[in-house]
């Protein structure tokens, strides 16, 4: 009787798991929205202007973030309440969060590329977003926006140029802050980052400090408006390695030739990388095979120094920052067969 009991506790427990696990990922998936994007989103204005243009053009191909994903947003939609509460709890005037995210566009002078295309507007809009809010603060009222991050990746980030040279997807945080800033004429603004376990990061972004990456951003915007408009897409972006990671190229909207130049990439010829990288990756699952050969690899590339290398199917970077040396890499010309293509960041 005391084990039918417990088998019957166990397939009721089974069964409530399921049912919580199934409810949640189905009303996630019901929240799930598209629509049609018509200008550059200050949000994800990464560094390929012809990748932008094509968030716009090509916005239903898109891929879609899977229900894990979702869930990861809907924590990070509720991180950026918590952080809004407890500034309002400690007095400080947060300006519109309450009512609604303050909209803004950045509109320019109709450019020549244009003018034949002119309808009876004068000006066209070169980027869109929402910011998360602002602070009033003297004179200032400085732009916050908050991001929620994975614990590992909030202990890297110790200041605003961390995210520049965290690669291709980080840079849309710092851009997306230099376009409000510019946007709202403000001197300054703040990230504060959330490490989804309570603890706070405020990184401060100077605006005059950034003058150069501003300007990049905007050239971005306005090369994809001008192309969303005109139809003719942006040039390639000049680093294949950014090529790698891009939706479009996975999708088939974009087809850049991925030139892996010597003078940029060191092509290792001979070297047993291109097997221990295989055998890494293929033993992902089991730890102690793992450690030898991806051991095997950071020690051999430690010795080549930073840089780029190709060795067999792989493409390799090398960096030496200053919490160590650090060595990623890439599966060239993918197509999301065989092992993963791209690993975290492997400190020695
Ligand atoms: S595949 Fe490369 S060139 Fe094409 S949109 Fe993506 S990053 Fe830009």
């Amino acid at each position: 009787m005391a084990s039918e009991t417990t088998t019957e506790a166990r397939t009721a427990a089974q069964e409530l798991t399921g049912a919580i696990l199934g409810r949640r990922d189905a009303r996630t998936d019901r929240g799930r929205r598209t629509s049609p994007q018509d200008h550059p989103r200050a949000s994800a204005v990464g560094v390929c202007a012809r990748e932008v243009y094509h968030q716009i053009t090509d916005w239903q191909l898109r891929p879609q973030p899977d229900t894990t994903l979702l869930h990861r947003f809907q924590r990070g939609n509720e991180v950026e309440s918590i952080v809004v509460r407890e500034l309002l709890a400690d007095g400080f005037y947060v300006h519109n969060y309450l009512d609604e995210q303050i909209t803004f566009e950045i509109r320019e002078n109709l450019p020549e590329e244009l003018q034949s295309h002119r309808d009876s507007y004068d000006s066209f809009i070169i980027c869109r977003g929402h910011m998360d809010g602002r602070i009033t603060w003297g004179d200032d009222k400085p732009v916050f926006e908050v991001k929620s991050l994975n614990p590992n990746v909030w202990g890297r980030i110790e200041s605003v140029r961390d995210f520049f040279s965290m690669g291709s997807f980080w840079v849309k945080y710092p851009r997306q802050m230099l376009l409000y800033l510019y946007q709202a004429a403000e001197p300054f603004g703040l990230f504060i980052l959330d490490d989804c376990l309570g603890h706070w990061k405020i990184l401060p972004v100077v605006f005059d400090d950034f003058l150069d990456e501003c300007e990049d951003a905007l050239r971005t915007c306005r090369k994809a408006a001008i192309a969303a408009r005109t139809g003719a897409p942006p040039p390639y972006h000049d680093d294949p390695t950014v090529c790698l990671e891009c939706w479009a190229r996975d999708v088939g909207v974009c087809s850049p030739p991925l030139d892996f130049t010597p003078a940029k990439f060191i092509e290792l010829h001979g070297a047993s990388i291109n097997d221990d990288i295989w055998t890494t990756e293929l033993n992902k699952a089991e730890r102690a095979a793992f450690n030898e050969s991806d051991k095997r690899i950071k020690d051999t590339m430690k010795l080549y120094g930073p840089g780029m290398y190709v060795a067999g199917d792989w493409l390799i970077k090398c960096e030496q920052k200053r919490n160590g040396f650090f060595v990623t890499w890439k599966r060239i010309g993918g197509s999301g067969d065989g092992p993963s293509e791209e690993t975290p960041p492997a400190e020695s």
